[in-house]
C-alpha cells in the first residue's frame, strides 16, 4: 500500500547542495573558518557540534570548537567578531536558557553570523530585503539555517515552480507549517509567503495566515489571525505540510491530510505516523543533514560577501 509515496532522505538532498558548496569553495584561497562556541553541558548540543565539525572538515571547511565558560562567552564573541582569522561564528544554545541568550545572539557580528539570527538579518528577512547593499545587490543577506534548509528541500522536490519568476515560485501553493517559534516556524512561514505561497502557521495559540495577498500585489507578506481555525481547516487544503513540534507525543492527524500532499518533518522526533506513506505523495522524515550543509553554504556566502582587499 505504500507504493505511491516517495520517501526522500535528507542525505540525498544534502548531496546536491554539497556539490554547489564545493564548487564555490574552489575559488577561495584558504578554507573558510568557523568558530563553534559551546558553553553548556547539553549532550544534544555537543553532538550537534561534533557533527558540524565532522561535516565541515570532510568538505574543506575549517571548524574550531571553542569550549568556554558561559560567563566569558560575550567577551569571547566580541573578540571573535574582530578576529580576521575567524570567518563565521555559531553558538550552541541554550547557554543560559533565558532571555540572556538573546543578548548573546545580538552580540555575534552580522557579518559572521552563519545562523542568520542577527537582528538586522532577521529584519531583512521579514521585510523581504534580499541584499545587504542595495541598490548594488552584490552581497546577499544571510537567512536562518533551518528555514532555509526547508526551502532548499522544497526546491529540490520541484515545489518551487521555476517556470515562474523568482520570488513568485510558490504562487498558488498552500502550505501548513506546524510550529511558530522565533528561530524556525515563524521565519519559515514568512519566507514561504514572501516567495508567493499562502501559508497557514499553526501553533498552540492558534492559526495565522501569512500571504502577499491576491495576485501577490504586496511586496512583502502580511499576517492575519484566522479565528476559529485549526488543523481541521488547514490540512485538507494544504499541498505541503511541514511539522516541527518538539517531543515524541505529538502526531499530525493523517486523516486530515490531503491525498497526495508533500509532508516534511523537521522535529527531532517523528511528527508523522507511519501511515503517512499511504496518504502523502512525498515524505521527508528528517532534515538535519540539509541544515548542516546550509550552514556551510551560509559560511561560504559570508566569505564571498567580504569586500576584497582593494575594496572591490
Ligand atoms: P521551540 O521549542 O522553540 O518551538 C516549538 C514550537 O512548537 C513552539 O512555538 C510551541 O508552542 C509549538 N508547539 C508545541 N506544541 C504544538 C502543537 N501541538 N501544535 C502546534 N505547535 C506546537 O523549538 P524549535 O527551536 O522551533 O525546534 C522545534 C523542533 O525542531 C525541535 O524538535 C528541534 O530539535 C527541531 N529542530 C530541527 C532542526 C533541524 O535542522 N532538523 C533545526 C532546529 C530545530
Amino acid at each position: 500500500t505504500n507504493g505511491a509515496c516517495k520517501v526522500v532522505l535528507a542525505s540525498a538532498i544534502a548531496k546536491e547542495l554539497l556539490a554547489e558548496v564545493a564548487s564555490g569553495l574552489q575559488t577561495r584561497e584558504r578554507p573558510p573558518r568557523l568558530y563553534g562556541f559551546l558553553a553548556n553541558e547539553d549532550p544534544a548540543a555537543r553532538m550537534y557540534a561534533d557533527w558540524t565539525a565532522k561535516t565541515c572538515r570532510e568538505n574543506g571547511f575549517d571548524f574550531i570548537l571553542r569550549k568556554v565558560d558561559r560567563e566569558d562567552l560575550e567577551d569571547e564573541l566580541r573578540t571573535a567578531n574582530v578576529d580576521d582569522e575567524v570567518d563565521g561564528i555559531i553558538v550552541y544554545y541554550p547557554v543560559f536558557g533565558s532571555r540572556r541568550d538573546q543578548t548573546l545572539q545580538w552580540t555575534v557580528s552580522m557579518y559572521k553570523d552563519v545562523e542568520g539570527l542577527s537582528p538586522q538579518l532577521i529584519s531583512n528577512m521579514y521585510q523581504n530585503i534580499r541584499f545587504l547593499d542595495p541598490p548594488n545587490n552584490t552581497r546577499k543577506s544571510i537567512l536562518p539555517c533551518t528555514p532555509l534548509a526547508v526551502i532548499k528541500i522544497l526546491e529540490h522536490l520541484n515545489i518551487y515552480n521555476t517556470f515562474l519568476d523568482y520570488s513568485k515560485r510558490l504562487f498558488g501553493r498552500r502550505i501548513t507549517v506546524i510550529n511558530r517559534s522565533e528561530v524556525v516556524g515563524r521565519p519559515l512561514a514568512a519566507l514561504l509567503a514572501n516567495d508567493g505561497a499562502e501559508v497557514y502557521s499553526v501553533d498552540v495559540t492558534g492559526v495565522q495566515q501569512f500571504s502577499r495577498g491576491g495576485g501577490l500585489k504586496k511586496q512583502e507578506h502580511e499576517v492575519r489571525d484566522m479565528d476559529g481555525w485549526g488543523l481541521e481547516q488547514c490540512l485538507p487544503i494544504s499541498d505541503v505540510v511541514i511539522s516541527g513540534v518538539p517531543g515524541d507525543r505529538y502526531k499530525v492527524p493523517t486523516g486530515l491530510i490531503r491525498e497526495g500532499a508533500v509532508c516534511i518533518n523537521f522535529s527531532s522526533e517523528k511528527n508523522f505516523n507511519p501511515d503517512i506513506k499511504e496518504k502523502a505523495s512525498i515524505y521527508v522524515p528528517a532534515i538535519g543533514k540539509v541544515t548542516i550543509v546550509v550552514l556551510m553554504r551560509n559560511l561560504l556566502r559570508i566569505v564571498q560577501n567580504k569586500p576584497s582587499i582593494n575594496g572591490l
